[in-house]
């Protein structure tokens, strides 16, 4: 009898919840045919990125984004050519090792490489999972982004009269402090010269 009414307790308590939320919007998508829009940052499928004007790859294979990777997952082949700039022979990412931590994207000064929202790339097939360079530029083609490249701040050098009239800088200060105050081995240098030597004692006339 207890546990009937333990029962009736526990469905009333689920119909109330299901009242709760009857006519409110509904928070499951119904995938593939709906899809959420994953945020700037998502942390997705690594693309390579392409100019915006003319198509071309922005990376200039230095490899850095191969060396910060720390599960090996980018490999790249660039050899130096006769004019001394290296050329891809080959880029590929395996997304079976890649753990989405972004530190290529990181080390990349090309704005070359991004990791994206793009999530879409199960497959049964684990060789699959290795993206070449044609694939990784493809699915990287309708990717914004901020072009690093074009981003460069100009230094402007200061004017003569800025520099005569402007006031010290705050390290050129503690450079004077540095130098005015008496080091610790100089203090001890002086009391040792300033104290009196036990033989300077005027020795008296008989000894003499
Ligand atoms: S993607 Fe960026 S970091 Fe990697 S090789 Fe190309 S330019 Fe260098
Ligand atoms: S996101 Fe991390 S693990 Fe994946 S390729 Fe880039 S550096 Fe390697």
């Amino acid at each position: 009898m207890l546990g009937y009414i333990k029962g009736l307790v526990e469905l009333v308590k689920g119909l109330g919840i299901t009242g709760k939320h009857l006519g409110k919007h509904a928070v499951t998508l119904q995938y593939p045919e709906e899809k959420d829009i994953m945020p700037e940052r998502s942390r997705g499928v690594v693309v390579l990125l392409s100019d915006k004007e003319d198509g071309s790859l922005n990376c200039t294979a230095c490899e850095l984004c191969m060396r910060a990777c720390p599960t090996a997952a980018i490999r790249i082949i660039a050899p130096r050519g006769e004019d001394k700039k290296k050329k891809l022979e080959l880029f590929e990412l395996d997304f079976s090792l890649c753990c989405y931590c972004g530190l290529c994207e990181e080390a990349c000064n090309f704005s070359a490489l991004k990791l994206t929202g793009k999530y879409e790339y199960s497959t049964g097939n684990k060789d699959d999972l290795l993206w070449d360079v044609n694939k990784l530029q493809d699915v990287g083609r309708d990717v914004d982004y901020v072009d690093k490249r074009k981003k460069k701040v100009k230094k402007v050098a200061p004017k003569p009269t800025e520099t005569v009239d402007s006031k010290p800088k705050s390290d050129e200060i503690k450079t004077d402090k540095i130098e005015t105050k008496p080091s610790a081995t100089e203090n001890k240098t002086d009391k040792i010269e300033t104290t009196k030597p036990v033989d300077e004692k005027p020795k008296s006339e008989g000894e003499a």
